[in-house]
């Protein structure tokens, strides 16, 4: 492969774009390598494409050596599908719904569970057939509440999705293992740096489930890692290790305290401790925070409270996570105006059971535990509030925010946070989409077998932003080797024949089998030529500029920026041999 920048479809912008906030979106529209034709949807230039077909066939490379079968379904789906499952609804705002001609529902395929089920359902019968792992690479759409970051979070997007069909759940953990080994290798092929963690199996419905997530700043994934036991979770699948309960007799009595103008936790604690020597710290007080949760085709918002340690604050994503596929919504003034027995700034749960409100509590919340809350009237407090005798919790909610330095659940370890984002997420679904579809294997006793299935899922256009993400300089892209759309950057600078030099070594190198990109455009200042090679970020550079007066040229290495000078006549050989190592 041989690509000219004098007649390459290519234009390097000088300045950031300005709706641009992190590096990859910076570069990747910078070097001309994605355009935005709207919100969270791009359109791909000849580098970023030979990048993102990279970047496909390392995918599609693994998968098929995992002995997945690619097939390839529509975008364009019918409702009926997904409503079979209840996603239609269940998936609310995020779904691209739209109607044909005739009136008919259709939608854009957000995820495609329910296909590869029906694909299965209507080709196999036998328990013979199984298990089988089918996968494609196609593109999904979901309206994404906040398109972000270019590529990172799209509207339309490329993902590899595969799903496993196994006849018990031996065959699925095997399925899930065979997955989790495939990603480990393409990840660690596309030269992407990341950390396997427990997930939330979410609006899935399932069992065990891990994301790959890429350590990244600009990530909007939190996760923690344990340095001791190699513990990893997303912050929303964080467990948070329960006390034992504890006896109820000899705990003193519940009393209601006066104290004025203390709506927030610290003017609690610190007033309760002067005026009544309580001496408590904040996680000794109970904090109970109102939401509504709205449930998607649903017009009805139930009202529910939560309650965790007043050190801590309700961390939203986590709670959105908990209760998926409801959505929690704050509850503003006009709310508490219509629910006047919820007392702002003054709840506590002693009242929630008359009031017929839920309440879900942080899991530290256990029976005999006593806390420091609202007396649910303005400016008082209750002290020695003790659950499982003044308030009986619906259930445990893990919602409170995670913090470093919090005990892991494996081993008590303090746990440190990082942020990330989610590249891969492999997923042991269970029996949900089977039953949906009645997906049945005849089994050797001629009884019908319930298949179970997982989902395997690879952002491969957010992969393309990620390796941005994490491989790169203030210079520009510095792409691995894998990835890369051309193996070397031939620059021709200057006036004398240094172009005509260039394009002979680009010739010889492609004879070679290296993807070459040469810079033979004649006028442009050698100035402009290096600052587009970093930019553009291929591994290896050769720069054929002044020193070919002497017969030599300059070889640099793009990542460590390493330079050095070789003879024209052995460039080739040289240049070839620093590409494949
Ligand atoms: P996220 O939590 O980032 O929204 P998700 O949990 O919705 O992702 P999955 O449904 O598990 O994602 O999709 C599988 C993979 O597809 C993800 O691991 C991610 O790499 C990629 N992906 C998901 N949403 C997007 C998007 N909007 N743009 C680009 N890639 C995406
Ligand atoms: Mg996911």
């Amino acid at each position: 492969m041989l690509l000219r920048m004098s007649s390459l479809f290519l234009r390097t912008l000088r300045d950031d774009p300005a709706d641009a906030e992190v590096p990859s979106h910076k570069l990747l529209v910078r070097a001309g390598y994605v355009r935005r034709v709207a919100p969270g949807v791009y359109s791909w230039l000849p580098l970023g494409k030979a990048v993102l077909e990279n970047v496909t066939r390392v995918v599609r490379d693994e998968m098929n050596r995992m002995g997945a079968q690619e097939v390839l379904f529509p975008a364009l789906l019918p409702r009926d599908y997904y409503e079979r499952t209840n996603r239609w609804t269940e998936y609310g705002d995020a779904l691209f719904r739209l109607k044909d001609r005739k009136g008919a529902d259709y939608l854009l395929g957000p995820t495609h569970e329910e296909m590869f089920t029906d694909m299965v359902k209507g080709e196999y019968s036998s328990y013979k057939d199984y298990p089988v792992t089918l996968y494609q690479i196609q593109t999904k759409y979901r309206d994404e509440a906040r398109p972000r970051a270019g590529i990172l979070r799209g509207r339309e997007f490329v993902m590899k999705d595969s799903y496993s069909f196994d006849l018990d759940d031996d065959g699925l953990k095997r399925s899930y293992e065979q997955h989790r080994e495939t990603y480990i290798r393409l990840f660690d092929r596309l030269g992407i740096d990341y950390k396997i963690c427990f997930a939330m199996s979410g609006a899935m419905g399932g069992s065990a489930s891990e994301e790959f997530l890429a350590p990244c700043e600009t990530g909007e994934d939190t996760f923690v890692a344990c340095r001791s036991c190699g513990y990893a979770a997303n912050a929303e699948a964080v467990t948070t290790p329960a006390p034992p309960a504890r006896e109820l007799d000899g705990l003193p009595a519940l009393k209601v305290l006066d104290t004025p103008d203390t709506p927030t936790i610290e003017s609690l604690v610190s007033y309760v401790n002067e005026h009544y020597g309580l001496g408590i710290t904040a996680a000794q007080t109970l904090k109970n925070v109102v939401v509504k949760v709205a449930m998607p085709g649903s017009d009805k918002k139930e009202t529910l409270v939560i309650g965790v340690p007043g050190d801590r604050e309700v961390d939203f994503k986590r709670l959105e996570a908990a209760l998926s596929p409801g959505e929690p919504e704050i509850f503003e003034a006009a709310d508490f105006a219509a629910n006047l027995g919820l007392v702002r700034g003054y709840i506590g749960p002693q009242v929630l059971a008359d009031l017929g409100i839920r309440y879900l509590v942080d899991p530290r919340v256990v029976t005999g535990t006593s806390w420091v809350t609202g007396a649910n009237q303005p400016g008082r407090h209750a002290a020695d509030v003790v659950a499982g005798r003044d308030f009986h919790p619906d259930g445990t909610i893990e919602a409170a925010e995670v913090r470093a330095g919090d005990e892991c659940p494996r081993c008590s370890s303090p746990l440190f946070m990082d942020r990330g984002i989610e590249i891969g997420h492999i997923f042991q679904l269970g029996r949900k989409y089977a039953d949906a579809a009645g997906l049945d294997a005849l089994g050797p006793d001629a009884k019908p077998i319930r298949v179970t299935m997982g989902s395997y899922g690879v952002g491969v256009s957010r992969a393309v932003a990620v390796i941005a993400e994490q491989r790169h300089d203030e210079l520009g892209l510095v792409w691995p080797r894998e990835v890369a759309p051309a193996d070397v950057h031939i620059v021709g600078t200057g006036k004398e024949n240094q172009i005509e030099v260039a394009l002979g070594l680009a010739d010889e190198l492609e004879r070679r089998g290296l993807r070459v990109l040469v810079d033979d455009r004649p006028g442009v200042s050698p100035g402009v030529k290096f600052k587009d090679a970093e930019l553009l970020g291929m591994p290896t550079i050769v720069v054929i500029g002044r020193g070919l007066a002497q017969g030599v040229v300059e070889l640099r290495d793009r990542a460590t920026g390493a330079k050095q000078e070789i003879p024209l006549g052995e460039a080739a050989g040289i240049v070839a041999e620093a590409c494949r190592s």
